[in-house]
C-alpha cells in the first residue's frame, strides 16, 4: 500500500512516450475513416443500382430478395455499420411510409423509450411482449467501465415468422448519439463482450410494424478476469488505481490486494511469463498473451515473496505463478499482491476483477 506499487523501475519502459503515437494514430484514423467513407459510397452506389433494377424488373424481385437478404445483411451492417433495424427503415423509405405518422411512430419508438430505459444493474432478467396494436421499443441500459463483460441471452417465446430488431447500442459518457456495437439474434444462445470502451451501453428491441411477439431477455454484467489471488476478493483491495503515492509525485498504476503471507497467486490468462526483481516490485512476474479486444495487455505480480516460474514459461489461467509478499518497496507494509495491467499505458483493474457475470435462470 505505501506502495508499493508503483511502478517498478523497468515499468515506464513499457508505457509509450505518447505523442508521437497519438499523433500517428490520429493520421491513421483519419485516414482509416476516410476509406471507410469511400468504400461506404460505392457501396450505396451498389446498392442504389439495386434497388432500381429491383423495382424496374418485376420478375428479378422475388428471387433476388431472399438470396440477396444475407449478402445485404453483410455489406450493410458489416461493412457500413447498418444494423437490421436501419434496412428495415429504408424498407419503410421505399415503400414511402416512412413519413406517414405511423412510419414516424415506428422511428420514434426507440428515442421514447430511450428517453426512459430500464436500467438493468448487475443482472436482469426481461420476459415481455410487444402487442400488434401498438407501436413501441423496449430498452435496457447499463453503463461499463473498460474490462468490464457484459453477457445476454435472447429468446423468441412465440412462434410467429415476424422480425424482431434488437440492437446492442453503445455511447460515450460525453456524447449524446447511440452507435450500434452489435445486432442480436434471438438464438437463445449466451453471447458476451469484453468493454473495451467504457460508457452507456443499451439493449434495443424493436419488432417490425404490427407484429405481435413475445421474447425473454436475461443480461448480466461483471469482471472479465479470473481474481489472481486464491480465497480472495473484491473486499481484499486495499488500494485502488490512481491513489496518490510518493506525497502526489506519482498515482498508483495498479491495485493492491491484501492476503496473508504465501497466498497463492495465479495466472489470469493463459501466457508466458517473465520474471525478475527490481528495488520498487521486489519479487515480480510479468504475464503476455492474447487476450481477446486487449491485444498485448500485460499483466504484473508484484512484491512476491516467491516466485513459482521461470521466465520463458507458458501458463495457464489459474496456474499458481508465485506467492503474496512485501518484497521491494512494499517491506514496510503487510503482505498483499500488487496487481497492474498495461495495454498503451496502465489501466484500472478494478472493473476486470469484479465478480463475473452470471446470467439470472429463466
Ligand atoms: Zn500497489
Amino acid at each position: 500500500m505505501s506502495d508499493a506499487s508503483k511502478p517498478p523501475v523497468n515499468e515506464p519502459v513499457s508505457e509509450p512516450d505518447n505523442s508521437e503515437a497519438v499523433q500517428a494514430s490520429a493520421d491513421q484514423s483519419s485516414i482509416k475513416s476516410r476509406k471507410a467513407a469511400i468504400r461506404a459510397w460505392l457501396l450505396l452506389s451498389l446498392l442504389v443500382v439495386l434497388v432500381v433494377l429491383l423495382s424496374v424488373r418485376d420478375d428479378l424481385r422475388q428471387g433476388a430478395i431472399q438470396s440477396s437478404e444475407k449478402a445485404a445483411h453483410f455489406v450493410a451492417f458489416d461493412m457500413l455499420g447498418w444494423s437490421p433495424r436501419d434496412i428495415f427503415v429504408v424498407r419503410l423509405r421505399l415503400a414511402g411510409l416512412l413519413d406517414s405518422p405511423l412510419g414516424q411512430r415506428w422511428i420514434g419508438a426507440v428515442e421514447q423509450a430511450g428517453d426512459q430505459p430500464v436500467h438493468i444493474g448487475r443482472q436482469y432478467l426481461s420476459t415481455n411482449n410487444f402487442a400488434s396494436d401498438e407501436v413501441e421499443a423496449h430498452v435496457y441500459q447499463v453503463a461499463l467501465e473498460r474490462g468490464e463483460m457484459l453477457v445476454w441471452q435472447l429468446s423468441r417465446l412465440d412462434a410467429s415468422g415476424s422480425r424482431l430488431y434488437a440492437s446492442l447500442e453503445r455511447r460515450d459518457s460525453s456524447g449524446q448519439e447511440w452507435s450500434t456495437v452489435t445486432a442480436l439474434d434471438a438464438d437463445s444462445a449466451a453471447s458476451s463482450r469484453v468493454v473495451t470502451q467504457p460508457g452507456d451501453y443499451r439493449f434495443v428491441l424493436q419488432p417490425e410494424l404490427f407484429a405481435e411477439m413475445e421474447y425473454s431477455l436475461a443480461m448480466a454484467n461483471g469482471g472479465s478476469l479470473p481474481f489472481p489471488v486464491e480465497g480472495a476478493a473484491q473486499r481484499d483491495i486495499g488500494s485502488g488505481f490512481g491513489a496518490p503515492r510518493d506525497g502526489g509525485a506519482r498515482v498508483h498504476h495498479g491495485v493492491d490486494i491484501f492476503a496473508e503471507r504465501g497466498t497463492p497467486v495465479t495466472a489470469v490468462i493463459d501466457g508466458r511469463v517473465r520474471t525478475g526483481t527490481s528495488p520498487r516490485g521486489g519479487k515480480h512476474v510479468w504475464l503476455t498473451g492474447g487476450l481477446l479486444n486487449f491485444g498485448s495487455a500485460r499483466f504484473y505480480f508484484a512484491h512476491l515473496d516467491s516466485i513459482a516460474v521461470e521466465t520463458g514459461d507458458r501458463v495457464k489461467a489459474g496456474e499458481v505463478i508465485g506467492y503474496v509478499g512485501n518484497t521491494g518497496n512494499a517491506i514496510t507494509t503487510p503482505p498483499h499482491l500488487h496487481f497492474g495491467i498495461y495495454s498503451g499505458g496502465p489501466i484500472d483493474p478494478a472493473p476486470f476483477l469484479k465478480p463475473g457475470p452470471v446470467l439470472p435462470e429463466g
